[in-house]
């Protein structure tokens, strides 16, 4: 393609690399494909939703430094949909000249809930109360410093509500003795290093989701109301009954966060609203994020489009909502009701080709434009 010469940024034609392969894959391989962009996608699983709708595919361990080195010298740029990705692997990635977007700094610290809280306490965000969590020792001293109830993560790889558990006066009756209760978090936690959380009352969910491009330019689609049913996400319903000033606020936050990461790409916060409209952040996704697919069918840019853009060097969209929507996640025999969502008027269906429908699995999503 002809043009100014931009450098660093991927004409099209050109092909972008995608670590990992579930439903986020699959939708920015479709982003990229509208921009006449092609993917490869790297994955690790056998089977995987982005297979069906990427140009090229690489079915390898994120330690297969041959397969990576290899996929590396067939992309022009390299992100991710999965923050678990090991950070060696972008290590590496780096070292044979690849060029990662968002780099590895933001998955260090999305990686590692204490990393993380600290981190975005740092950039003068309020966090929960929250205490490192390494025996039975500390986990009693967290409880004195964050009062009850309290939530109990894994410092890495929880999801979806998975590595957490909670603390309550209710589960210390129930066991009868508060030692009994802590020895049974604690094991619920598989013993592995955690923190510690005060409950935090909140009134409503929120999250922002975030651009940076490559040239530093940010752009914020407009708050998101989140539900979530047994710790994963049900609904999310744009606009957010927030005010102007917690929207802002909210918004400043996400944008510190980027701007300190020296971040390219879309970004997802969630945050915590309590009464009276102040913001606590829980945490953020170094990706797009599941709270911002209402963007697929409620503006002209999408999230994955607009980190597609981010990530190949290209002006961002604008994240302007055309329309309120509500995003409901399908999620295991939900979407065997498929057909009669398909035809909702205003229902816009989102399958995910997934092949067995089991408990607590995304399989797809339906948003309903009003
Ligand atoms: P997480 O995996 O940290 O995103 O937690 C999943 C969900 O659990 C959140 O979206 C909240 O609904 C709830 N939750 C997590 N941490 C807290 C907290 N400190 N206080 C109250 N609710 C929480």
């Amino acid at each position: 393609m002809t043009g100014v010469d931009h450098p660093g940024s991927v004409e099209p034609n050109g092909v972008i690399g995608i670590l990992g392969g579930g439903q986020l894959g699959r939708m920015l391989a479709m982003a990229a494909a509208r921009l006449g962009l092609r993917t490869h996608v790297y994955c690790p699983d056998e089977y995987f939703p982005a297979a069906d709708v990427a140009a090229a595919k690489t079915n390898a361990s994120y330690t297969d430094e041959n397969a990576l080195a290899t996929f590396a010298a067939s992309v022009d740029v390299i992100t991710y949909e999965f923050e678990n990705v090991p950070v060696e692997t972008v290590a590496f990635l780096l070292s044979v000249g690849a060029c990662v977007r968002p780099g590895a700094m933001a998955l260090e610290m999305a990686q590692d809930r204490l990393v993380e809280k600290e981190f975005v306490g740092g950039l003068g965000a309020a966090t929960a109360l929250f205490h490192a969590v390494n025996d039975l020792a500390s986990l009693d001293a967290g409880l004195k410093k964050v009062g009850r109830p309290a939530i109990l993560k894994t410092r890495r790889l929880g999801y979806d509500g998975k590595g957490q558990t909670r603390l309550t006066e209710a589960d210390i009756d129930l066991h009868g003795a508060f030692e009994k209760a802590i020895e049974f978090a604690w094991a619920e936690v598989g013993a592995a290093p955690s923190i510690l959380e005060g409950f935090v009352p909140f009134e409503r969910e929120i999250s922002i989701i975030g651009a940076r491009g490559a040239e530093g330019d940010i752009r914020l689609y407009d708050p998101t109301e989140n539900v979530h049913a047994n710790g994963i996400l049900k609904t999310s319903s744009v606009p957010a009954a927030v005010s102007e000033a917690t929207a802002e606020i909210a918004g400043a936050v996400a944008a510190n966060i980027l701007n300190a990461l020296d971040y390219v790409g879309v970004v997802g916060v969630e945050f915590f609203v309590l009464p009276g409209g102040a913001i606590v952040i829980n945490e953020f996704a170094p990706r797009v994020h599941n709270s911002g697919h209402w963007t697929l069918d409620g503006c002209a840019v999408s999230q994955f489009e607009q980190h597609i853009r981010a990530v190949a060097g290209w002006p961002l969209g604008d994240p302007a909502r055309h329309s309120d929507a509500v995003m409901e996640n399908l999620i295991g025999d939900d979407v065997h009701a498929w057909r009669s969502m398909s035809e909702q008027k205003n229902a816009c269906l989102h399958l995910y080709g997934k092949r067995d429908a089991r408990a607590g699995r995304k399989m797809g999503h339906v948003t309903r434009l009003r």
